[in-house]
């Protein structure tokens, strides 16, 4: 796959190639050539943004030198769940440019009449594929849920909001009635992460993406719509811990109570949370109550880089490890829902973090999740002004997979079907391998 041109934009939503230069890559702070094995047809629910006040940077086709791209914009892309990104897209940032808002912006380029990104597809589960995704179907099964479960807030929160105004791909594929159902239940937080996604303070530019859940559900308000959930949904997940809302463990004495009840009624499927790990003796109590797996949410491995940027309250970097290790001492499914950073990620250090990571919680899982995020203010933030030596992500994964060849990676929590049965064949569109 020869290296593809660099595009721009007009600053009015269009975009361009510029055939006298290559696409580039960024890691970390540095601008350098992809791969040509790395390049993959952007693939379908990518997005193109266009970065206003950066210039795009890439390599002469004649000179190979790297160099400025002064006709437009920079442009970038978001690539869709279930692909992890290789490279950032490489820019200069002019003085006042704004903030960018809380999306993932890969390295794209143009070649032959298509959008190429380097990437890889990390997960095989297709349940959040947007070819998976019928409106009108959504619409019908909004209604009937709403009508199923008259006064129960939750429901009306995930249909009303989740499912028609943010469209998240899980409140829609409950209704839908299939693979993982969210539940959100914490209107609070105990970490003050710089990339919120939903809550940003006011003297920050940037806005979450969605609102902060208003109100504390009640255990009977999750057990009504879960229990059927569990009982009659393909590979099903039920799923604490979503992007409208805190902490989920913050309100562990509502979701042990939830789970108990829960597992009276029926025995399918995983239950599910996805936390910042904060607090381990909540975690022992929800395993003891019957919880399936954990994903505990980090942007390192390493304690330095982490603090920085989720500003704990009241917790360590030091407990997220304990609440991993709990979780397995009770035989449960342990993920990271690593926030992969190219530059920072794939860093030595930070590799050489991780591995210790893995064996001292022996870990079953990585999420190798975009990070959402604009990189110079990340970076800033973090005061991440050195990144030392690279791996290359690649490098990184190979190099894990060689060391623990049972250590699984993906995106997305796992059925029961698969921790439990075979791994590479028990997943939502396995027909398709
Ligand atoms: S842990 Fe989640 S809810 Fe809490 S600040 Fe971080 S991103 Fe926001």
């Amino acid at each position: 796959m020869p290296t593809p041109y660099i595009l721009y934009s007009d600053g009015n939503g269009n975009i361009f190639e510029d055939t006298s230069l290559y696409a580039a890559g960024r890691a970390g702070w540095d601008a350098m050539p992809v791969p040509e094995e790395d390049w993959i047809i952007l693939p379908e629910g990518g997005n193109l943004y266009e970065l206003p006040g950066r210039r795009g940077i890439g390599i002469d086709v004649h000179t190979g030198e790297m160099r400025l791209c002064e006709k437009g914009w920079a442009v970038a892309a978001f690539i869709p769940p279930a692909h992890t990104g290789l490279f950032i897209a490489a820019y200069e940032t002019l003085p006042d440019a704004p903030t960018l808002p809380l999306f993932c912006y890969t390295a794209v380029g143009w070649f032959n009449n298509q959008y190429y990104v380097p990437a890889v597809r990390i997960e095989k589960d297709i349940r959040q594929e947007c070819a998976g995704y019928d409106d009108t179907k959504i619409e019908q099964g909004t209604k009937h849920l709403l009508q199923a479960y008259p006064g129960n807030r939750l429901v009306k929160h995930l249909m009303e909001n989740c499912c028609m105004t943010y469209h998240c791909p899980a409140a829609r594929n409950f209704a839908l009635g299939r693979w993982e159902c969210p539940i959100p239940s914490s209107p609070a937080c105990n970490a003050n992460c710089v990339g919120c996604i939903s809550f940003q303070p006011e003297e920050e530019s940037i806005v979450s993406t969605q609102d902060r859940l208003t109100f504390k559900p009640l255990p009977e308000e999750i057990v009504e719509f879960a229990v059927p959930h569990l009982m009659t949904a393909p590979y099903p997940i039920v799923s604490f811990g979503q992007g409208c809302e805190g902490e989920p463990l913050l309100m562990w004495e509502t979701i042990r109570e939830a789970i108990i009840e829960i597992r009276r009624h029926t025995d399918k499927g995983s239950i599910n949370i996805n936390t910042n790990g904060s607090k381990p003796d909540a975690v022992r109590a929800l395993c003891e109550a019957g919880l399936n797996s954990i994903r505990v949410s980090t942007n390192s491995a390493r304690k330095r880089i982490y603090d920085p940027y989720y500003r704990p309250n009241n917790y360590r970097f030091e407990d997220i490890i304990d609440s991993l290790k709990v979780m397995r001492s009770f035989g449960g499914w342990t993920s990271i829902n690593y926030f992969v950073f190219p530059g920072m990620t794939d860093s030595v250090e930070e590799y050489e973090a991780l591995r210790q990571l893995i064996i001292d919680t022996d870990l079953c899982m990585i999420q190798w999740r975009n990070f959402n995020i604009d990189p110079d203010w990340y970076m800033g933030k973090i005061g991440a002004y050195e990144t030392g030596d690279m791996l290359g992500m690649k490098q990184v994964m190979q190099l894990l997979r060689e060391e623990f060849p049972n250590l699984k990676f993906g995106y997305f929590n796992p059925s029961m079907e698969r921790m439990k049965g075979n791994y590479e064949s028990d997943f939502a569109g396995s027909e398709r391998y």
